[in-house]
């Protein structure tokens, strides 16, 4: 087994393609190099020893120590330094990089090989102590940190060397790490050396093999630490894949003034915009960048700084797009002006830059159209619409002086909440259902749970490619980063800025979008898609997003195949999913009609009746107000089919449970309070999401389906002799044996059939049914020779099938997710290997009975991007979905068509050359 892939000097054992065995980070280095990028040289352990890691005991395969001790060697030969040597020693970093980007949850470990003796050579060698002997307190501080695990204890305290620098720093009188001399970080190094024989009861150990080796377990070592594995659950990855190891010759940024460290991205990675955009350090090595411990440089200023650097970084920008077709983030390294490649990925981005790279990319032939759909997730099309604050809100707090301070940019969106200071309160605090803003002075992977917990993400240190900036660009979080004036006090739980103090539960805003920081709530308004769609505020021509937006709802729409419906039942929210393309209602809810103004009094009325009669007449009462209904929503709808549901929910959720409301309903229907009141004892359920709801009552009380129906079909015999062409789609709820469909079916054609001979008009009508009970997908067959189509609530059927309540699975479900006894929550999508399978058994017996029935779904899944591609998949016709939802269901509904064309293609194609 070949265990090590060297690369160096223009040639690479690796490439792109084997990402799977070198992880991303070596797959890039190698193939880096191959297109003759200045990389430094060095060698990939691959991802395969770690799994053997993890699976033998911590124990390495026998071949990796000579392959290893082999590439040692090239690597001596190729720099002309040798280990360990007392005049001119070798100095590695030893990094780790699994498959997909997890970024900053393994540890990189720089300057690898300094001891107290090649410490001296590499001062006298660079004629720079100062240097040197900063390369070493690194290096002492991250293996410290990596390998021997001194860290801060606690979720208030420091972290330990970082404490031990900030004491030496006043002390002394420094103001940045910059200004200590090679005397004082020679005294830091003692310090650190003493922190670890204090915490581990050892010296530091000072042989570069030993070093190596250490360095190399403790990346494998974190495959499994806490927090990886919290992202890879979070992302979906793997646990089997494991991770690289990239031990790679140092180059060094930290050499002097000509020397810097930086990281770019070759398009704006927050906006889209196509320019170079980043930052870096002069005279510090990388992870100063990354970590967020120094405010870096705009890449901007370094035209004037380091106009030579900044050229070649231009250059590398071109090739690096041209060779890999996508916007890149990259890290780089200037060694006294010469500019080194150090990593290379696709870079994350906001939903809104993900679409407008994708569609400035496909018209500079960079992609094509297909793949520029591709680019974009359809989640982050969320983040597009998402609201943005108030312009006159936002001026008014300002000129309260509410604005605190100004941070950098980092991921867009407005966001409100309550200010908590650290990742374990975040959470805390987010589970009682606060909103929260987590300030940091930076983040570390450590906080990714109180990051995912929050509403949006503050730091005072760090630029925008600092950690909290990249987790929240990726997850689509509004965060505000490196506002250097707020000064966060841990132990105390509060910030301090102007002197305001913000204590922890204070409201504050930021905007991702401009890097504001305000106290207390700003109130935010609708995205420019929304204004140009929706609110019709602004004109679409004058909107750069929503330009490109429609764009690639236009490349989305050519080539799925699903539609799109919404879930809308009043006018104004038909309209808006319309704005947004949705073909169709899938569910218009009858009940929410029932409870507008007055009706409610007419709804009551009709559930205390004790007599069909009485009940008809309260019904006759509700009749007009719901025909208006459909009136409206038809005359919005222009003849594309609209789903209604007839009544379901049990009636007691139309009754008050307030014993004064009741008093006054008693007195306004003239009844005994104690009638009413024992009715409503009545109808009291001890399992009302299975008790007397859906066709149920239909069956109990017919009149109520019967007025329904009526109202129905009255308004759509109004609006198409308004000239409007009408399409309503009958849906009966809760249905599982096929009688309970007949019976209702049978009332809902002789109601049709009454308002078409009383109006003189035909009505294009059908009728359908929910398959949310178990049963009704067991004997779909039955139920589809009178059925016309099927639409799944996906929302009961879960219930049902999983015996899982949706309003109680909260106290168990993030239990289930820990241990991955579901991969994601199966009320916001489709348990698709258990569900699914009732869905398609459903389908396929619908189909056999009745080859032209129509599919589709309404529950919450319809606007879940996986779920919308499982239903592509499953043959569905369409998926209905709130309004705000329908882009992103579009979208994926493209996916959908898109990866399944790529994985026939790739089929056929194996086909062929076999
Ligand atoms: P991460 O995956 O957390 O980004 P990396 O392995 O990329 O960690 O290392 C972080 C930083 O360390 C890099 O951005 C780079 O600046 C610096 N670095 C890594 N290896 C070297 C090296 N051989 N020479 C100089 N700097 C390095
Ligand atoms: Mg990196
Ligand atoms: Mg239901």
């Amino acid at each position: 087994m070949k265990t090590v892939y060297f690369f160096g000097a223009g040639k690479a054992d690796g490439s792109a393609q084997m990402k799977a065995l070198l992880g991303g980070k070596g797959g890039n280095l190698a193939e880096m190099t191959r297109i003759g990028l200045p990389v430094p040289p060095g060698f990939t352990i691959t991802t395969e020893v770690c799994t053997h890691y993890v699976t033998h005991r911590k124990s390495y395969p026998r071949e990796l120590f000579p392959q290893a001790e082999a590439a040692l060697k090239r690597l001596e030969n190729l720099t002309g330094k040798k280990f360990g040597h007392a005049k001119n020693p070798l100095l590695v970093s030893v990094r780790s990089g699994a498959r997909e980007s997890m970024p900053g949850m393994m540890d990189t470990i720089l300057n690898l090989g300094l001891n107290d003796l090649t410490v001296e050579p590499l001062a006298t060698r660079s004629a720079n102590p100062r240097f040197a002997w900063d390369s070493y307190r690194r290096f002492i501080q991250m293996y410290g940190d990596v390998v021997l695990q001194v860290r801060s204890r606690g979720k208030d305290a420091h972290d330990p060397f970082e404490e031990i620098l900030s004491n030496l720093k006043e002390e002394v009188g420094a103001e940045r790490d910059t200004s200590l001399t090679a005397g004082n970080l020679r005294e830091l190094v003692s310090r650190y050396k003493k922190l670890i024989q204090r915490r581990t009861g050892s010296e530091f150990p000072q042989d570069p093999k030993k070093q190596l080796w250490g360095a190399i377990g403790a990346v494998f070592e974190s495959w499994n630490n806490d927090r990886a594995i919290v992202y890879r659950r979070k992302y979906h990855i793997p646990h089997t894949w494991g991770t690289a190891v990239n031990v790679q010759a140092m180059v060094f940024g930290n050499l002097g003034n000509t020397s810097a460290t930086g990281v770019a991205f070759t398009r704006d990675p927050a906006t889209g915009k196509k320019e170079i955009y980043g930052e870096y350090l002069i005279n510090a090595q990388g992870e100063d960048v990354v970590a967020g411990v120094r405010t870096p440089y705009p890449i901007s200023r370094m035209r004037q700084e380091m106009p030579k650097a900044y050229a070649e970084l231009e250059r590398i920008r071109n090739l690096l797009e041209r060779h890999f077709r996508d916007m890149q983030d990259f890290e780089f390294t200037i060694e006294d002006n010469k500019v080194y490649m150090l990593q290379t990925r696709s870079g994350k981005r906001t939903g809104l830059a993900a679409v407008r790279i994708a569609v400035e990319m496909e018209k500079e032939r960079l992609i094509d159209w297909k793949k520029a759909l591709l680019r974009v997730p359809p989640d982050s099309l969320s983040h597009v619409l998402a609201p943005v604050f108030d312009r006159k809100d936002r001026q008014q707090a300002q000129g309260e002086g509410r604005l605190l301070a100004k941070g950098l940019a980092a991921g867009p969106g407005a966001a409100s909440g309550k200010a908590v200071f650290n990742a374990e309160d975040a959470v805390e605090w987010a589970n009682r259902g606060e909103k929260v803003l987590l300030a940091r002075i930076e983040t570390t992977p450590e906080d990714l749970r109180g990051m995912i917990a929050a509403e949006g993400i503050l730091t005072a240190r760090g630029g925008v490619s600092s950690h909290a900036a990249l987790v929240a660009r990726q997850m689509g979080k509004v965060c505000v980063c490196g506002a250097q004036d707020i000064h966060v006090d841990y132990s105390h739980r509060r910030m301090v800025v102007k002197n305001r103090t913000i204590r922890e539960g204070d409201s504050i805003s930021i905007d991702g979008t401009s890097g504001e920081v305000f106290e207390g709530e700003v109130r935010t308004a609708p995205s420019e898609i929304v204004q140009v769609l929706i609110t019709s505020s602004l004109e679409g021509r004058k909107s750069l997003i929503y330009r490109q937006f429609a764009t690639l709802m236009k490349w989305a729409d050519k080539v799925r195949t699903l539609k799109i419906r919404t879930n809308a039942d009043q006018p104004d929210q038909a309209a808006n999913a319309i704005a947004f393309g949705a073909e169709g209602i899938g569910l218009c809810r009858t009940e929410h009609m029932f409870f507008g103004g007055n009706r409610i009094d007419a709804v009551r009325e009709m559930i205390i009746a004790e007599t069909p009669e009485a009940r008809q007449r309260a019904l006759l009462k509700l009749l007009p107000y719901q025909r208006e209904d459909f009136i409206g929503i038809f005359r919005q709808m222009r003849g594309l089919p609209v789903t209604i549901r007839t009544l379901d929910p049990p009636l007691h959720e139309f009754l008050p449970n307030d014993g004064e409301i009741l008093r006054e309903l008693a007195d306004k229907l003239q009844i005994p309070y104690e009638k009413i009141a024992s009715r409503v004892a009545q109808l009291h359920e001890a399992n009302p999401m299975l008790g007397h709801r859906g066709c149920r009552l239909g069956i109990s009380y017919p009149e109520i389906t019967q007025i329904q129906a009526r109202a129905i079909f009255e308004a759509a015999a109004f609006v198409k002799k308004e000239g409007v062409p009408v399409r309503p789609e009958i849906m009966i709820p809760l249905v599982g044996f096929p009688r309970e469909l007949s019976l209702q079916l049978a009332i809902v054609h002789q109601a049709a059939k009454e308002v078409e001979e009383a109006s003189r008009v035909t009505i294009p009508y059908s009728v359908g049914t929910m398959i949310e009970v178990p049963r009704a997908a067991l004997v779909a067959g039955e139920i589809a020779s009178e059925a016309e189509f099927f639409s799944f609530g996906t929302n009961d059927l879960t219930q049902m099938v999983l015996g899982m309540s949706r309003d109680d699975s909260g106290s168990f479900l993030p239990d289930y997710l820990e241990h991955e006894i579901v991969k994601a929550n199966p009320f916001s999508s489709i348990d698709q290997s258990g569900l699914g399978k009732l869905m398609a058994l459903a389908i396929e017996q619908g189909r056999k009975v009745r080859p032209t029935l129509k599919v589709g779904i309404c529950g919450e899944h319809g606007g879940d991007p996986a779920s919308v591609e499982f239903c592509h998949a499953l043959g569905l016709d369409y998926v209905s979905c709130s309004p705000y939802r329908v882009p992103i269901a579009r979208l994926a509904a493209a996916h959908a068509v898109l990866k399944a064309s790529t994985v026939a293609g790739v089929r056929a194609k194996g086909k062929r050359e076999r």
